[in-house]
């Protein structure tokens, strides 16, 4: 059973005609976090003996009338440390509209504990002193002043001088309190004197005086000091049920005293005590660096009332709450209460459904089900307004926008980067083909939802782990590799930036990689004389030259697919803007043309195929459509820029030879009715029967070109220069595997011959 119900079972039985409950507080200043356990601790009980149709009251009491014993720090000294000494209710608000200043802080502090559910009815220990109702227990205290000072040496071990009373007079010369000592009790007056020294803050003025101490309507001449003030408010009101903090209630402290001024002054019963632990918040990390501190008001610019609420009504009376809003406090508190909402929807867990009821602040709200950590992460996206709304988040947004700003840990902080984030240069090239492929898409209309399953499609398209394709996105944009949902991030953004971005991220070189593949061990040596060689002659003139050989079979060659057309499409859009001037300052084209140079062919006339393809894209032209074979790795001839090409295996009669043609061999190329005649020094491919195709992959053979009927492929890729081995195999590898995805088929050989 909820503890606060097993004290009303308690109380029940005794059959007083009214339970009234009570708590209080001095309002010196901004009231701590702390104070506020007392209120709720009060208000559960009170609201547990209604709900066992026990007629109960709750009341609350600030004192008023207490001194102002310190200036808090947040107060201008010089405007307010003459009222040090003086009861708190003479001295001015620091903010105008409010009677005083312990009206202003009073307030302050009830409206954050009206804003969590707790509604006492307000007492003033002023009003109390001034209605005449402490009179007689003034009279009976000082009557009894020898009892009090028994007590206070019973419980403390220290004498008190016979001259001491349990009263203190407000100076009619000076207005303080702290600084008077009563020495005398005659019956009627009490003789005072405003000590200079008393204490150490505060200066008295030296009055002595005798006075009546009964307050009346016309003023309070002073009051009991708060020790035994408390039992007496307790009997002046009629309380019943009255408990303190730990530090109050532990033995010898001030409840023990005020208990046996009850028993042996008053003779009145001590009302039913619930001592409860502290409400620490983390100090240090609440520090007014950070904008906030612990203040009961300030707690509620972190937390929404219910879960302020929450978070003491979950606590065992008798369990210290600390709370230290940094790190994931905030959003596990969030969760508790969800789950806490779901017991009491579903009845789960009966002490957890009450511990929700007695949360809630006045009908039980509608509990959003997101968890606050993925709110934290939507706050930080632009334009999740509507699904904020649709989820009924909106009134926990501002919470979820003070943590991430103020106790977030940085794991939990995304922004899109103004800037490529420095990490994104380490995206490898399957991440990034997996970036060009996201952009391909984004000029469709998306829903969210569908949109991120088709990021896990895509990635599974691309040939990589649905993992390192997220990480690719969020790298790029976030410069983490973990972040929300990618699918609201991406569609959330001004997909322009998006677009823009990722081929930004995709263009990048990225160096350390490059550096690692172009190691030696890294290339697949094909070393396979009975397929292919390249002559000694052209090895000794271009040292630099390799080739990539390939074979895929079963392939099944279609004349044009719609999905390949939207992945030419979307390469078309990352290339957008490309110039003829660009295009021809790429490494990988110069490098082709100073091969051309080098063989006499004049690169003007006979365009290397990388370089025609893009200046198709650079004129605006569109691309051609030839077959699902040969636009599938026309992407990759786009992409990285180099000349690849495909042939029918079987028209093909092995060895094959990379070599200088002669003058007297000839070729009938794809396309043409007569043989073109091969000049001196011309780089070509041969098989048995002859040439295949022409400076390079510059054009192909009739006899051995991929027709729709093709089913096995014989494939090679150049590098010469700038195109090194370890690119020759990139390619290679991406254009098998963009083969094999539109004409499916199997990789049967695949290696790199260099020189
Ligand atoms: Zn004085």
């Amino acid at each position: 059973m909820f503890w606060a119900d097993r004290v009303a079972t308690d109380l029940k039985k005794r059959k007083l005609h009214l339970e009234w409950v009570d708590d209080m507080k001095t309002p010196s200043g901004k009231i701590h976090v702390g104070a506020l356990r007392g209120v709720v601790i009060h208000d559960l009980v009170y609201k547990a003996l209604l709900s066992k149709s026990v007629k109960a009251k709750y009341t609350y009491v600030f004192d008023d009338h207490d001194p102002m014993d310190a200036l808090p720090v947040y107060l201008p000294s010089e405007k307010f440390e003459k009222y040090l000494g003086m009861p708190l209710y003479k001295i001015p608000s620091p903010v105008s509209g409010f009677k005083s200043y312990a009206e202003y802080y009073a307030q302050e502090f009830t409206d954050v504990f009206r804003a969590i559910g707790c509604s006492p009815e307000i007492l003033w220990a002023s009003d109390l002193y001034l209605s005449g109702k402490m009179n007689s227990l003034i009279k009976e205290c000082l009557d009894k002043a020898g009892i009090i000072r028994d007590i206070y040496e019973e419980l403390y071990k220290k004498k008190l001088p016979k001259d001491w009373f349990p009263f203190q007079v407000f100076c009619p010369n000076c207005g303080k309190q702290s600084t008077t000592r009563v020495f005398n009790w005659d019956g009627k007056k009490v003789s005072f004197a405003c000590e200079v020294d008393k204490v150490k803050w505060t200066k008295g003025c030296g009055f002595k005086g005798e006075v009546s101490p009964f307050s009346n309507k016309e003023g309070i001449v002073g009051k009991l000091p708060w020790k035994v003030e408390w039992p007496c408010k307790w009997k002046a009101i009629g309380v019943t049920v009255e408990g303190a903090g730990k530090d109050h209630m532990s033995s010898g402290g001030s409840h023990d005293l005020a208990s046996l001024v009850c028993k042996r002054v008053l003779n009145y019963p001590v009302p039913y005590p619930l001592g409860y632990e502290f409400f620490l918040v983390g100090g240090k990390k609440m520090s007014s660096s950070k904008g906030l501190g612990s203040s009961s008001s300030e707690m509620l610019e972190i937390l929404p009332p219910e879960l302020l609420r929450f978070l003491m009504v979950k606590t065992k009376i008798n369990q210290a709450i600390n709370f230290d809003p940094s790190g994931d406090t905030i959003p596990k508190l969030f969760d508790e209460y969800q789950k806490a909402a779901d017991a009491n929807i579903n009845k789960t867990n009966e002490d957890l459904a009450r511990v929700f009821e007695l949360s809630q602040i006045d009908k039980v709200k509608k509990t959003p089900s997101i968890r606050f950590s993925i709110l934290s992460q939507w706050v930080q996206m632009p334009n999740m307004e509507e699904q904020i709304k649709k989820e009924g988040l909106t009134e926990w947004v501002k919470y979820a926008k003070v943590w991430i700003e103020k106790f977030a840990p940085d794991r939990m902080k995304f922004s899109v980067q103004k800037n490529i984030p420095e990490q994104a240069k380490n995206l490898t090239e399957i991440q990034k083909r997996y970036l060009i492929r996201v952009v391909s898409e984004l000029d469709e209309k998306w829903n969210p939802d569908e949109f991120q399953k088709e990021l896990y499609n895509w990635a599974k398209e691309v040939g990589i782990s649905s993992n390192e394709g997220f990480q690719a996105l969020y790298i790029s944009l976030l410069g983490k590799d973990y972040g929300p949902k990618a699918g609201w991030l991406i569609l959330k953004e001004d997909l322009d930036f998006i677009k823009k971005r990722f081929k930004e991220v995709a263009a990048q070189k990225a160096e350390d990689i490059e550096d690692n593949i172009q190691a030696k061990d890294a290339i697949t040596e094909l070393n396979k004389q009975k397929i292919f060689s390249i002559d000694q002659k052209l090895k000794e003139k271009f040292p630099s030259i390799s080739i990539g050989i390939a074979i895929i079979k079963g392939v099944d060659i279609k004349k044009s697919d719609s999905t390949l057309e939207k992945d030419k499409q979307g390469l078309l859009k990352s290339l957008e803007g490309l110039t003829t001037e660009e295009l021809g300052r790429y490494p990988e084209i110069q490098s082709c043309r100073k091969l051309y140079k080098e063989t006499g062919i004049d690169w003007h006339s006979r365009r290397p195929s990388p370089e025609a393809l893009l200046r198709r894209i650079a004129l605006n032209k569109s691309l051609y459509t030839i077959n699902t074979c040969v636009d599938a790795y026309n992407l990759i001839v786009m992409k990285h820029r180099v000349s690849i090409g495909a042939f029918d295996l079987d028209k093909i009669e092995f060895p094959t030879v990379l070599r200088f043609a002669k003058n007297v061999e000839d070729i009938l190329l794809l396309g043409d009715d007569k043989p073109t005649k091969y000049k001196d020094g011309e780089i070509a491919y041969f098989d048995k029967k002859g040439g295949y195709n022409i400076d390079f992959n510059y054009r192909d053979a009739q006899r051995t070109a991929v027709q729709l009927n093709t089913k096995n492929l014989y494939i090679n890729v150049d590098g010469v220069y700038d195109i090194t081995p370890s690119q020759v195999e990139k390619s290679l590898t991406e254009a098998c595997d963009v083969i094999i995805k539109y004409c499916g088929g199997k990789l049967g050989l695949l290696g790199v011959q260099t020189t």
